[in-house]
Formats: C-alpha cells, structure tokens, sequence
C-alpha cells in the first residue's frame, strides 16, 4: 500500500546523507589536524621562459587523515573556509613555508619567490595585513620573497573593497597575483584597478593550447594586454611540450604543470633548486 511504499522509499537519499554525515566527521577531523601534525605543506616549481631556471614555487596545503588517507585540497579547503578553520590553517601555512624559505636562505640554496595561497575568507579577516606582517617578522624572510595568489573570482566580488585591503597588502612590500584568472569573467582593464604584479592562466585555458585557435588568440591577448599594464604571466597546469612550445611563443613569462615537476615535498624541491644549470 502507500504507506510502506513511503517506507521502502525515503525522501533523503542514503547516499546524500552519507556524503553530508561524512562532510560534518571531516570538518571535526580537520579540527584536529593542525595538532596531530597531519597538514604538511609541498612546493611546485615555476620556471622562467626566459632562463630556463626555477624562480618560484607555490606552496601547496597536504592533509594526510589518519584513517582516510590523503585528502584533496579541493574537498577540504572548502570546509575549512565554512568552519572558520581558514584563518588559522592559512596562518600555519604562511608560517611554515616562510621558516622553509628562511632556513634554505641561511644555507645557501639558490633563492626564488615564495608563493602562498590565501583564500577570499582571509581577505575577510580584521587586521590581515598586520598579520602577515608579523608572520613575516617572526619568520626574517624579506617582505619581497612573498608573493600572496588571490583567486580572480574573490577579487571582482566587491572590487572597491579588494583595491583597498590589496592597496594594504602590497604597501607590505609582498608581490601579490590573480589566480585562476579567466575563470571569473572579468576583463583586464577592469583589473587593473588593483595592485598586481602578476597573473595566473588558469589551467583549464592552457589545457586547449595549442589546438583551439580560440583560446590561442585569447591567451595571446591576455598575455599582451597584461605586459601592456606591466604584469608578468604565469601559466599553470602547463602538461607537454606543444603546450610549453605555444606559451613560449606567446611570450609567456614562468610556466607551472606536471611537464616540469608536480607539487613536491620541501626536500625535493631544495635537490631540485640546488641541481638546476646555474647562468
Ligand atoms: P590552485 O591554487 O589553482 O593550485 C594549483 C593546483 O593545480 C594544485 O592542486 C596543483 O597540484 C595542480 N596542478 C599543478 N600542475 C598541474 C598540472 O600540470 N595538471 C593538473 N591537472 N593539475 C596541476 P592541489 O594542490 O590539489 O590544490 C587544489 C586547490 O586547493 C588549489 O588550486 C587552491 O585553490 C587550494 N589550495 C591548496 N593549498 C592551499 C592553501 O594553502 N591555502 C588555500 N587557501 N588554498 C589552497
Ligand atoms: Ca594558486
Ligand atoms: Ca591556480
Ligand atoms: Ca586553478
């Protein structure tokens, strides 16, 4: 009859109550991540065009559950931005790729520029550049070896708001780039209202280089437009040689992708640093 038909079929999928139920067990773990030593940070190399040598890296957040194994960035970063874990997973990151940067600084290991993801929710944060500021004290590296990745789509929300928190931030003396940019459906000009230094292709833009003309005229826009305002150009997710060969001929500035190097652990990227041609 109708009522154990309701039975046999339940409004709420188990499946999407399983998924929700195991996102809130998440979000509880990750509180306890930063203690138990499970959030680790890697580096993934930039390289110049132009030199054909390492000049940045960006540091990437890991999370290794104690049960589950590796977790994406994608799944948690999100929940830490809804749980109000952001600021201080953001802060251990800074802080922990800034002391790396400092300690291969007093050792001699060839120097590049810092680079550290910083979600919008920080942006949101009262008092952000004084703390950073302070990281970078406790930490003595040099405010122009760090560079913040602010992603595009935050940046456009509220963009009289963004020229004044980024006006704060860069009067720090840090670089500061668009990330994933294309992926926000801003134009150029309309950015050049903030103080950036550089811009990042996102990946799915350099994906279909060189086959789609459309995108290869975009790109080459991009790239010229953003010399034109006086920003450098990254592109990311670079993956092979007709990839690496188009953007070079695009006058790209630094390239970023699994073609040179995945993101890796501190130890790997110094072997890599100090095994690079030197000029
Ligand atoms: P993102 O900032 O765009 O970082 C680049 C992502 O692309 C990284 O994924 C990197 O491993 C991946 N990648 C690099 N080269 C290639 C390539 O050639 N092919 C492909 N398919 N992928 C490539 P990851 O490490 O999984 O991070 C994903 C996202 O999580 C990041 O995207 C960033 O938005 C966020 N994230 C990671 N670490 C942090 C962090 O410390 N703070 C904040 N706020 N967000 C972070
Ligand atoms: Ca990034
Ligand atoms: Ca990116
Ligand atoms: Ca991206």
């Amino acid at each position: 009859d109708k009522q154990s038909g309701a039975r046999q079929f339940p409004r709420y999928q188990p499946a999407m109550n399983a998924n929700s139920r195991g996102l809130m067990l998440l979000r509880s773990d990750l509180y306890q991540a930063l203690d138990k030593d499970q959030l680790s940070v890697v580096y993934q190399p930039k390289i110049s065009l132009r030199t054909g040598l390492i000049v940045g890296a960006e540091s990437l957040l890991r999370w290794k559950h104690d049960s589950l194994g590796m977790i994406s960035p994608e799944t948690f970063i999100p929940l830490a931005e809804t749980s109000g874990l952001i600021e201080p997973i953001g802060e251990w990151v800074l802080a922990t790729a800034s002391a790396q940067r400092k300690c291969w600084q007093r050792e001699g290991v060839p120097p590049f520029l810092l680079s550290v993801n910083l979600s919008g929710r920080q942006l949101h944060q009262a008092m952000l550049a004084d703390k950073i500021k302070h990281i970078l004290d406790v930490s003595g590296i040099e405010p122009t070896d760090l560079e913040l990745e602010i992603t595009e789509t935050f940046l456009i929300q509220d963009i009289d708001n963004s020229v004044k928190l980024l006006n704060e931030l860069k009067a720090l003396g840090i670089k500061l780039s668009i990330d994933d940019f294309g992926t926000g459906y801003s134009s150029l000009n309309y950015l050049n209202r903030l103080p950036i230094d550089t811009l990042k292709i996102d990946r799915s833009f350099v994906k279909e280089l060189p086959q789609s003309r459309e995108r290869l005229d975009l790109v080459r826009n991009v790239i010229q437009l953003s010399h034109d305002l006086g920003m450098s150009v990254v592109a990311e997710g670079v993956e092979t040689q007709a990839q690496l060969d188009t953007l070079n001929t695009l006058n790209c500035d630094e390239i970023q992708g699994y073609f040179y190097s995945p993101p890796v652990s501190a130890g790997q990227f110094r072997a890599l640093l100090e095994n690079q041609p030197l000029i």
